[in-house]
């Protein structure tokens, strides 16, 4: 949606290399809550793991992010 906002991305690259990674979002309030947050377009589901976790993204439904987000953040002390 800010394809046309310049100097807004935390890119360490600054590379021009858009890979399947890329074909992502990031859901911002979930993002601010230290959430990896990547939003699986197709399906709108949001990964609920601690940012920059490891392994690969766990996606829940957009109507479970909420509570499951809350949990795993009770659960592993966020
Ligand atoms: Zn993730």
């Amino acid at each position: 949606m800010d394809i046309h906002s310049p100097g807004t991305t935390d890119s360490d690259s600054g590379a021009d290399n858009v890979s399947e990674l890329h074909n992502a979002s990031v859901d911002e309030g979930a993002a601010l809550q230290g959430a990896c947050a990547q939003v699986h377009l197709p399906t709108g589901a949001m990964c609920i793991k601690r940012r920059g976790h490891d392994g690969s993204c766990e996606f829940v439904a957009a109507r479970q992010v909420d509570v499951l987000l809350a949990e795993r953040k009770t659960a592993e002390h966020w």
